[in-house]
């Protein structure tokens, strides 16, 4: 309630609230009320490729940016706490990925350094608490993709110390320990049937230290094998229903069944292929011609001899992307709404992938600032306010605060 109360405050001087500027009168000021007493949560943006490559600062201001994160952004979606992806591109970074890991995860640190009074580094469920009570934003950080750890226990638990608690196990393609489901077709690649010996022990020193394990990305058989491994309930970061769209990226029903059972939660991505069939099928015509734009562009940069970043790309996708109609709100809430009646509406949370979409996010929802808008379509859904709050980010917390009571335990039997 004091998010409310202060806003009418701001509202009665001449300023103007950051939520007034993307005030929407669809929200009603039950779903107001709602939104703003929970701690939302979102479990994976990309925005740190933009705090490296562009040196883009979360305290922009700028009216033009069309990014999905900033601070003014996440305070007007009343955002609690976000995970920042540490996304290690592998085909640019053959050789050093575990070094381009620790640039992006320094600036995350920076950010919070700049931004003190708005925003602090966040490591336990604890952390998340009190910079809700601050009125501040959690800055968390979770690793994309395994193959930043190197093949090497002692690298991830350094992670682990610098403050990353989830790690996607593969991101798109397939690494020495984990498949992915982005090439598990492709013959050229050397698969492992799920996870290897190493891969196992991989989890369950994930379990141990304290750090999330996230199925998003891999492979079904790699999923499965973490189900059967893991002493902790684990996370889809940013993944969505394949029932609904079918995208390899997307968990089945069966999955999101054992998830359920696991105790674990399956946050929805955002991006309008992996929501929505129709856009999901424009997009795949569409590929051929994208990818060879991009690759024209990327080697003319290269030509040129710079550097090529994630943002050149990013920009080019954008253009492609702006093709496609952009699918209505009700795309988004129809996989929150599958996932709940699937695997129970404790297992079901938000993981946007803000920034790492080229835009493509369904109607109405174009920055943090629009997160208001679920809760309010999940109210007209019939959902509790209750529910809505455990969607926002509740469930993501008890799972959170599982995983460090297993690894408590997982400790102290070890010191036996
Ligand atoms: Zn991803």
């Amino acid at each position: 309630m004091r998010h409310f109360f202060s806003c009418l405050a701001c509202a009665l001087v001449f300023t103007i609230p950051a939520h007034a500027q993307n005030a929407d009168s669809s929200i009603s000021p039950k779903a107001r009320q709602i939104h703003d007493s929970a701690i939302v949560i979102d479990t994976h943006a990309d925005t740190p490729q933009r705090f490296l490559d562009e040196n883009y600062d979360i305290g922009s201001t700028d009216p033009k940016d069309t990014g999905h994160i900033s601070l003014d952004k996440v305070k007007a979606g009343n955002l609690g706490a976000e995970f920042f992806s540490i996304w290690v591109d592998p085909e640019t970074n053959q050789g050093h990925f575990a070094r381009h890991a620790l640039d992006l995860i320094d600036s995350v640190y920076e950010q919070a350094a700049h931004h003190p009074d708005r925003m602090m580094m966040a490591f336990s469920v604890a952390d998340i608490e009190r910079a809700h009570r601050e009125h501040k934003l959690a800055a968390l950080m979770g690793i994309e993709g395994g193959h930043s750890i190197e093949n090497d226990i002692h690298l991830l638990r350094d992670f682990y110390r610098l403050g990353v608690r989830y790690m996607t196990l593969s991101w798109s393609n397939t690494n020495e320990w984990a498949d992915s489901s982005g090439d598990i077709n492709n013959p050229k690649v050397e698969h492992h049937n799920g996870l290897t010996d190493f891969g196992r022990q991989v989890v369950l020193e994930m379990n141990r230290l304290g750090m999330m394990v996230d199925v998003s990305h891999v492979a079904d058989k790699t999923f499965y094998d973490v189900i059967a491994v893991t002493k902790a309930p684990i996370i889809a970061s940013h993944s969505s229903a394949r029932a609904l769209t079918n995208h390899p990226r997307n968990m089945t029903d069966d999955m999101l069944r054992a998830v359920a059972k696991n105790g674990g939660v399956v946050q929805v991505n955002f991006y309008d292929g992996f929501i929505d069939e129709d856009y999901r099928r424009a997009s795949e015509a569409q590929r051929p011609e994208r990818d060879a734009a991009v690759k024209a562009s990327i080697d003319q940069l290269k030509a040129a001899g710079k550097t090529v970043t994630y943002v050149d790309a990013d920009r080019i996708e954008r253009e492609w992307t702006a093709k496609i109609p952009r699918p209505p709100l009700k795309s988004l809430i129809d996989h929150i709404d599958h996932i709940a009646k699937v695997a129970g509406v404790d297992h079901v949370g938000l993981g946007s992938d803000f920034d790492g979409v080229s835009g493509a996010t369904p109607e109405g929802i174009d920055s943090a600032a629009d997160l208001p808008k679920i809760t309010q379509a999940l109210l007209d859904r019939g959902y509790s306010a209750d529910d809505i709050r455990k969607i926002l980010g509740g469930n993501l917390l008890r799972v959170f605060g599982e995983v460090e009571r297993v690894s408590r335990e997982m400790q102290a039997a070890g010191r036996r």
